[in-house]
């Protein structure tokens, strides 16, 4: 069975498809190499293309015939997404909106879609669960949720079945360093406080030490990359059983400060590096926890690899592997 996957050569998309070939799915990625990178395509059919060409789209419908789509492809910097809306609202809605009207004219019903906690913009309570309000605060989100809601109409309407996984914070790398994170420009605190571990850069700064929080940074839900790749699985499986159209959280129902990850990460590394505090980052809420319960009991998802150390412990390899020669 033949899975497309656009994005895949990205970060979560990469692992996905490590995680689809080692099931035993035939794996076609669909991706414009902007932000992905070529050779962290190792489980799949590379086809290179834009999701707003739609001629390409429909070629590669027409040559793979896929059961499934699971897309991945989208720009995701909440920063740019307020100083450039333009680039967001074309390639995170237009671009998805061509990929799901060619599933829809290539008869293709299953569809899974990465969303994001930043549909919830700011909660108003944690851990958040998925019937919560959803207010984006950024275009960013805004984009997310407008597929969202567009894959609402399209499952009444038109039958394509699908799962929206609202990830939280995706870190960590394939415990085999095969693949991992490599964002230009990166603004991850992980990648960050490792790339100062590593002495490539000075050190890391803290956005803000006043928030409502037991330490008064910020807290995160840490999500493990190789857990979220399971959870698309499992998610692909409940759809190709006949599961009906929602959306998820994938999160680990736990949160951590920033200052606790900078703790975490000297413990791990053994590095020591310097650490300021700044200012808050503009729209940064207090504390993002997503609740997994959905995603234990309607896709029996089980994060193996979420807890805090053992993230940064995967990241590390990678990282020294990717970054440190
Ligand atoms: N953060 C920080 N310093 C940095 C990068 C991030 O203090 O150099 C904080 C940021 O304010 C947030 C948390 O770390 O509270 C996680 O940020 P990241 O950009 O990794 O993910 P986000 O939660 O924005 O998706």
């Amino acid at each position: 069975m033949t899975i497309l996957v656009t994005g895949g050569a990205g970060y979560i998309g990469s692992h996905t498809c490590k995680a689809l070939k080692n099931k035993g799915f035939n794996v076609v990625v669909y991706d414009n190499l902007v932000y992905g990178h070529r050779d962290l395509v190792r489980w799949a059919i590379f086809e290179e293309g834009d999701l707003l060409d739609r001629g390409a789209l429909d070629t590669v419908f027409k040559r793979h015939s896929p059961a499934a789509v699971l897309h991945f492809a989208a720009y995701a910097y909440v920063g740019e997404s307020v100083t450039d809306p333009a680039k967001y609202y074309r390639n995170n809605v237009q671009g998805s909106l061509n990929l799901v009207n060619a599933a829809k004219e290539h008869g293709v019903k299953n569809f899974i879609f990465s969303s994001t906690c930043a549909v919830y913009g700011v909660p108003a309570r944690v851990p958040i669960t998925e019937d919560m309000a959803l207010n984006p605060i950024n275009p960013y989100g805004n984009t997310k949720l407008i597929i969202e809601k567009l894959l609402d109409d399209y499952s009444v309407a038109y039958d394509i079945r699908n799962v929206r996984l609202r990830y939280f914070n995706a870190a960590g790398a394939d415990p085999e360093s095969e693949t991992g994170e490599d964002h230009t420009p990166e603004t991850h605190l992980i990648p960050l406080v490792l790339d100062a571990a590593a002495g490539l850069r000075k050190g890391i700064t803290i956005y803000g030490d006043d928030y409502e929080t037991p330490d008064h940074t910020c807290v995160r839900d840490y999500i493990h990359v190789t857990d979220l790749a399971e959870a698309h699985v499992l998610a692909l499986e409940y759809l190709l059983k006949g599961g009906k159209t929602r959306a998820i959280n994938l999160g680990n129902s736990r949160g951590h400060s920033v200052k606790e990850v900078i703790a975490a990460t000297r413990e791990v590394t053994g590095a020591e590096f310097k650490v300021t505090v700044g200012d808050p980052r503009p729209g940064d809420p207090p504390s993002l926890v997503g609740s997994n319960k959905e995603a234990k009991e309607v896709l029996g998802w089980n994060p193996q690899r979420s807890n805090i150390n053992t993230i940064l412990e995967d990241a590390w390899r990678w990282h020294r592997k990717r970054f440190s020669k």
